[in-house]
């Protein structure tokens, strides 16, 4: 079942996406090389709580830290540890908070220091194929609207979609109704309603769109060893269009980069 949230739920929910913004682009300069990923989720955690609001992985569904730290070919729920990052890396830093009752939950993956151009590509790639997603996440469309849009655009530039995780509805629990996939056809699934909110996250392999799991029980892998991005934003669907909640404006902000690929999905342009 969709619930929807009212004009009212949806500010408070652009509040806790806030946090997860804020938190991530203070991690922004923080990523470099050799630091270690358990140090980063402990400057999150902090953050977080100084911001008034409580960690929103530490614990759901016994995760033990406060950001999900997957470098390189590990896809996504890599768990914090002591291996210090190295030049060349990429890391994808996962993370979610709760303020007043609602979850924030977002994701941007970071070159550590330089990166070769293939990696570049591949950063570029998923984070072009969350707006192409985002833009069709509107009145009148379905779910498959999304993930063919975004599924379509990474297999023309010749990459891999991850089929077992997926996007999801947000609100006062991290997983709601509906599971949105980064693939998709056409015109299928459940239909987009007015007071929506979903976490839009492509999940973009450089080879194959197939993946393993560790022993640890959570950190998920790419089958042939090749980098995996992942992007998220959490998007609302307000006067029949979406709406981003949640900004890469902080980190762009803490980096100096300049970029205005959030501009068309905000009603009110928004100043960080
Ligand atoms: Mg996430
Ligand atoms: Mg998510």
């Amino acid at each position: 079942m969709i619930i929807t949230k009212t004009r009212e739920e949806i500010e408070l929910m652009r509040e806790s996406a806030l946090v997860v913004s804020k938190t991530l682009g203070m991690l922004a300069t923080e990523v470099k090389p050799g630091v270690t990923t358990l140090h980063l989720d402990k400057l999150a955690e902090e953050f977080i709580r100084d911001h008034g609001a409580i960690p929103g992985f530490l614990g759901l569904y016994d995760f033990p830290n406060t950001l999900c730290m997957s470098p390189n070919a590990q896809v996504v729920h890599g768990i914090p540890n002591n291996t210090p990052l190295v030049e060349g890396d990429i890391i994808s830093i996962d993370c979610g908070a709760i303020k007043n009752d609602f979850y924030g939950d977002h994701a941007y993956t970071f070159p550590v220091g330089e990166v070769s151009e293939e990696v570049k590509q591949l950063l570029k790639v998923t984070k072009e194929s969350l707006y192409i997603g985002i833009a069709e996440f509107k009145l009148g469309n379905r779910v498959g609207d999304v993930g063919y849009a975004i599924q379509q655009f990474t297999e023309d530039a010749g990459y891999g979609v991850v089929r077992e995780l997926v996007g999801h509805g947000l609100g006062r629990k991290m997983h709601e109704d509906p599971e949105m996939p980064n693939y998709g056809r056409r015109g299928k699934g459940k239909k987009f309603i007015e007071g929506m909110v979903v976490a839009i996250e492509p999940m973009t392999n450089m080879g194959t769109h197939r993946i393993k799991q560790l022993r640890d029980g959570w950190t998920i892998l790419t089958n042939d060893g090749k980098p995996s991005a992942h992007f998220e934003h959490d998007v609302a669907i307000v006067d029949g269009k979406p709406e981003i909640l949640s900004t890469f404006k902080y980190i762009y902000k803490a980096l100096g980069i300049e970029s205005d690929e959030e501009d068309a999905f905000r009603q009110e342009l928004l100043t960080v």
